[in-house]
């Protein structure tokens, strides 16, 4: 199966928290598990669930949104997430109330430039998985319906000697690879793969170092490969406006740009349009990496792999449950076979 060819779900066994109906039941006799047993708090916490309100949901593609949630009586609500975004990946976890189940998402950075509604507010890309539990239910809600939030959740602490970082990104795994943009912005050079199904999904997006089909092969393949090919080519490589993320990826390289050694360069593979990761593409990143002053500049060499659970264990291998947690397990896959001298790798 090809990296792009995994199933949807995102480390799917991890994602799914059963809430025990038990621990609504405090003191006071058997309460709605939906409304306050769960919901004492107005910050957002790790051990309690707390009420947010979906301000706004903007499409990204016709399989994902981004959705914006607030908390309508506490600015400072989410002021105990300031500390995360320093630390690494993270996640929060929302609950759906019907099914006493709860997911986590990855929340992205905050824009340069927000809007009133995203001031103070929470954004994740969730891509409506088909049949999906929690994903369907939080595309079918109404704007200003109440949800439950709770975390964060911290997936992965960034050690503080890292110098380079490549991100191997699937699909919605390009929210933590923001995080990370977002916590390294003046630490460290990034290079992210990103690897989607449909060019909707990074509509706009021009690769930095990858080369995109040229204009006349293009031509060729319309004659040869029909019409349906024909649009495809015409979606290629940033001759679309770009979509929400692939604007703030761009907006991040541009402020990357202004620091000396630490910039941020973006690939993109589109499934249907035949581009894939591919081994020798990663090696061609990772021999090509030595900057100049490598001899003398100290610091780690990362390969962060996230995205559906198939992607993951193609690049690196299955991850393993060990006493009770899920722990990285030896590297496998693609990765392991590749002689990566001086890279550490983390699956996601
Ligand atoms: C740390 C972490 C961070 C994450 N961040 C994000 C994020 O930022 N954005 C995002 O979109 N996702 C993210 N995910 C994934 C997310 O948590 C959910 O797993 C995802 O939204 C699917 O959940 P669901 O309840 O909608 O689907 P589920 O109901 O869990 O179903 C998932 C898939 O399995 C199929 N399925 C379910 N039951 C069966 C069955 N019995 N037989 C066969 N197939 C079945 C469904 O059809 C569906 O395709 C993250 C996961 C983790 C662990």
């Amino acid at each position: 199966m090809g990296p792009n060819a995994s199933p949807p779900r995102r480390r799917g066994g991890a994602g799914v928290l059963i809430i025990l109906l038990a621990s609504a039941v405090v003191g006071a006799g058997i309460r709605a598990f939906t409304s306050d047993a769960d919901s004492q708090s107005s910050s957002i916490n790790p051990h309690t669930f707390t009420p947010f309100t979906l301000v706004s949901r903007e499409p990204v593609s016709s399989t994902s949104s981004i959705f914006t949630f607030a908390h309508r009586g506490n600015p400072d609500a989410i002021g105990a997430l300031r500390d995360a975004w320093k630390r690494g990946v993270w996640s929060i976890q929302i609950k759906q109330p019907q099914l006493q189940i709860a997911r986590a998402y990855t929340p992205l950075p905050p824009l340069a430039d927000p809007s009133d509604a995203e001031l103070g507010a929470i954004r994740l890309l969730i891509r409506k998985e088909n049949k999906g539990e929690v994903s369907g239910y939080l595309h079918r809600l109404p704007l200003e319906a109440l949800v439950e939030l709770r975390g964060p959740s911290l997936e992965y602490e960034l050690p503080n000697d890292v110098k380079e970082i490549l991100f191997l990104a699937g699909g919605t795994g390009i929210a933590p690879a923001l995080q990370i943009t977002h916590a390294l912005q003046d630490k460290a050079r990034i290079h992210v793969m990103w690897a989607t199904r449909r060019r909707e999904d990074c509509r706009g997006g021009s690769s930095d170092t990858r080369q995109a089909p040229k204009v006349g092969m293009l031509a060729g393949w319309k004659g040869l490969l029909g019409q349906e090919q024909a649009d495809l080519s015409n979606a290629q490589e940033g001759n679309h406006e770009q979509n929400a993320i692939v604007r703030q990826l761009q907006s991040a390289k541009e402020r990357s740009k202004r620091i000396p050694g630490c910039e941020l360069s973006v690939d993109y593979f589109v499934d249907e349009e035949g581009s894939l990761i591919t081994p020798q593409s990663v090696l061609q990143h990772t021999q090509s990496s030595k900057s100049p002053d490598s001899s003398t500049t100290q610091g780690r060499k990362l390969i962060l792999v996230s995205g559906p659970e198939g992607f993951v264990n193609y690049w690196a291998g299955p991850k393993r449950w060990e006493g009770g947690r899920e722990a990285q397990g030896p590297l496998g896959g693609v990765l392991s076979r590749l002689r990566l001298e001086g890279w550490e790798v983390w699956k996601l």
